[in-house]
Order: C-alpha cells, then sequence, then structure tokens
C-alpha cells in the first residue's frame, strides 16, 4: 500500500479483515504484510508453518528477543515512527476530500496535533516537555520493583518542535483550519463552535495518524518474523487481535474526521452551526502541567479531549451524540459546578475524568518538565504503569498516596 496516498489509505479493502471468531486474518482479503496481495497468495503458508513451529524451533525465543529486545532507537516502532514522520513515509492531508484543492506544491508538512503556540509553548515554558516513552517493552518482574526502577527510563524529554507531531495536513489546510486556535492573537479559548471543531480536528488528526502507524508497524513486525502471532505454547498471541483493533478503530474514526471536517466548512462558509456539542471546563489555576489532544471513549461515545493552557487552562471534550447526550459528562460538569466556591473541590471533581481517562488512556500526552521532575520515582513508575495497564493489581493504598502527589503536581498547588 501507498501510505503517501489519501484514497489507498482510507480504503477499508486495502486493510487485512480479521475472523471474528479467532482473529485470524481472513484469506480473501488483503495481506497482514501489505504486500497488496491477497492473504492466502502471500503470508498464509509461512504464518501456518509458525505456528506449528513456535513451539519445537529452537531459535524461536531468539528470533523474538532478538526483535522486542534491541536498545529503543532500534526497535521497529521506533524505526516506523521516525521514518514516518521525519521522513514522510507516512503522509497525507485530512482535507483532501472534504476541502480539496490541496497545496500540492509543497510536500504535506510535520504538524502539531497540539497546537504549537498556546498549546506546547504555554506547557513547556520555553524547556522541553515530557512524554511517555511507549517504545519501552513491559518487563515480567514484579510492579513494586518495577515502580522504583522505571523511573524516567519510561519517559522521554522532547522538544517542542517534535512533540504531537503528524504529516497530516498539507500547507495551506494546516494554516487554514486551525487558524482560530493557531493565529497569533488567537491565543484565548472562548468555546466559539469553531474554535471547538479546530480542537476536534486537532484530537482526531492525532489518533486517525497514530493508528495507520500501529498498523504500519504491525505489518513491518510480522513481516520480521511470524513467530510474533503465537504464544510458546503455539496458541494464538494477542497479535491479530491488536492489528484488528487498529484497522477497526482507524475505520470508526474515518467517518468522523470527515463529519468534523464538513461542519467546519459549512461553519466557514454559510456560518451553519454545527452539531458538535462540547463540554468545557475552566480550571481554577493559572497552569495545568500537561497537555494532550486525543480521542476517548466515554459512556461508549467517541469523544474529542483536549486539556490546554490557552491565556487560563482548560479541559474541553466535544462529541456526536448518538441519541442522547453523554450522562457521565454532565455529571462531573454538575459536581464542578457545585463546588464553584471551592478550588480544591472543583479540581478533585474532575480527577475521576483525568486519571481515569487521560492519564490512563492519552498517547498524545506531554508533561511539563520541571513539574515532571519534581515527581517522586514511585510515582514517576505508577503514572507510567497505570498508562501502560491501568490500574489492576496496584493496591489502594499506593493509588491513593500516588494520586495525592500528581493531583498535587499536575495542578501545580
Ligand atoms: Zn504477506
Ligand atoms: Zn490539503
Amino acid at each position: 500500500m501507498n501510505f503517501q496516498l489519501y484514497d489507498e489509505l482510507f480504503n477499508r479493502d486495502n486493510y487485512p479483515a480479521f475472523s471474528p471468531k479467532d482473529y485470524l486474518p481472513m484469506d480473501n482479503k488483503m495481506c497482514v504484510c501489505l504486500s497488496g496481495d491477497l492473504y492466502e497468495n502471500c503470508c498464509k503458508k509461512e504464518v501456518e508453518d509458525a505456528k506449528i513451529n513456535r513451539k519445537i524451533d529452537p531459535y524461536a525465543n531468539e528470533i523474538l528477543e532478538k526483535t522486542y529486545s534491541k536498545k529503543d532507537k532500534k526497535l521497529l516502532s521506533y524505526i516506523t515512527e521516525d521514518k514516518s514522520l521525519n521522513k514522510k513515509n507516512i503522509s497525507y492531508c485530512a482535507a483532501n476530500k472534504v476541502f480539496g484543492d490541496c497545496d500540492n506544491k509543497n510536500h504535506m508538512r510535520r504538524s502539531h496535533t497540539l497546537a504549537r503556540g498556546i498549546v506546547l509553548k504555554n506547557l513547556s515554558g520555553g524547556e522541553k516537555v515530557i512524554r511517555f516513552n511507549d517504545h519501552k517493552i513491559n518487563s515480567e518482574q514484579d510492579k513494586e520493583a518495577f515502580f522504583n526502577t522505571i523511573g524516567k527510563s519510561g519517559y522521554s524529554e522532547v522538544d517542542i518542535e517534535d512533540a504531537s507531531v503528524t504529516v497530516s495536513f498539507c500547507k495551506k489546510h494546516d494554516i487554514e483550519l486551525f487558524s482560530s486556535i493557531e493565529t497569533d492573537g488567537n491565543g484565548n479559548y472562548s468555546g466559539n463552535n469553531i474554535q471547538n471543531l479546530e480542537y476536534a480536528l486537532k484530537s482526531i488528526s492525532f489518533d486517525i495518524y497514530y493508528n495507520i502507524m500501529n498498523i504500519k508497524f504491525l505489518s513491518e513486525l510480522i513481516k520480521e518474523t511470524k513467530y510474533v502471532a503465537f504464544n510458546p505454547d503455539g496458541s494464538n498471541s494477542s497479535f491479530f487481535q491488536d492489528y484488528n483493533l487498529r484497522v477497526n478503530s482507524l475505520f470508526d474514526l474515518y467517518p468522523l474526521m470527515l463529519k468534523v471536517l464538513e461542519e467546519l466548512k459549512l461553519l466557514l462558509a454559510d456560518n451553519k452551526e454545527p452539531s458538535l456539542e462540547t463540554v468545557s471546563f475552566e480550571l481554577p489555576l493559572s497552569k495545568v502541567n500537561f497537555s494532550l489532544s486525543e480521542i476517548m471513549i466515554i459512556d461508549d461515545t467517541i469523544c474529542f479531549a483536549n486539556c490546554i493552557n490557552a491565556g487560563k487552562p482548560y479541559i474541553i471534550i466535544s462529541y456526536y451524540k448518538n441519541n442522547e447526550r453523554i450522562a457521565s459528562l454532565d455529571k462531573w460538569k454538575e459536581q464542578y459546578n457545585l463546588n464553584q466556591s471551592n478550588k480544591i473541590g472543583e479540581l478533585k471533581s474532575l480527577w475521576p475524568l483525568i486519571k481515569g481517562k487521560f492519564l490512563i488512556n492519552a498517547q498524545n500526552i506531554y508533561f511539563n518538565k520541571e513539574a515532571f521532575d519534581k515527581l517522586s520515582d514511585l510515582t514517576k513508575g505508577y503514572l507510567y504503569v497505570i498508562h501502560r495497564e491501568g490500574t489492576k493489581d496496584i493496591p489502594d493504598k499506593v493509588q491513593v498516596e500516588c494520586d495525592e502527589e500528581l493531583m498535587r503536581i499536575l495542578y501545580g498547588l
């Protein structure tokens, strides 16, 4: 598949499909290596052989070890990301279909899914920002020891030039479609329809690009060795299930991306009111020490989530109603408003949202370095573990203690 052609990238037929029963690739669909051949004519035989040989091949573990335990920068996931973003091996203009008339003279440009000016600059305070190092391979060692040792190695420092980048807009549309949140002088969040659509577009652009990049990575991984699809006993690993999830997610999100773009186009051209619902929270702080722009699922509804320092800090969550409004979101807002005279109460009422949705799910999340450096090693380890695996198996006592510290430092109290 050509990862630089919009029509190829957003055509479901160019991706593999998986059996709903056991997630094995379907014969008459595209191969998992994305060669463009049908699975039955491409990797199927090798995959079936690998299933049998996984148990008996004396080199199987060594081959997998070699694939998974390289230094970060030599890992396939790192190489895929680097090539996608820096060599622009995955590049398209997301506005191509709805707005047309792309700037084809210039190549697609690296753009920030967190608005560079108001979001990243205000977050960073002139320093680098901190992100999770998701290339790191989870170790099997016991959790408590892990918390204490993961320390800084679960994170990377990045220059804001390189933070939250995708290559998903042409130069023209990157400027035009985000002018209400990125152009100088538009630094404050007013909650108007244009800004809400622009922030929604930021978050979905990230998730779409991220899904495509992950599909590319999985296709490269199975090219490297078919053993990735199987456990030592020959049973199926989660490989094909993960692959299936990525492809499904891409094509669940794609129509929503088109909808945001269409509503933005109608609003700009005809001042037509969008149907996007938005709930926003103005935090009673001068600054919040993390930012994110990403898709979240709340009450089974896909939401566009942003956390920004636009003058004041805001959490902005938008969505398209399936049938009804999102009850949890309205409840959080209600709790928040009830606590209006009590700053700490107000901030505490948002913690279930911040922890349960943001810290646990977010990939496109960045932290202020000075604040991050203040976290204890235990809390850094905890944050990393809940980001990767959720709170399962973490004792309540540890959660309470670490949450307290995280809340204090992320809110800058
Ligand atoms: Zn193949
Ligand atoms: Zn374009």
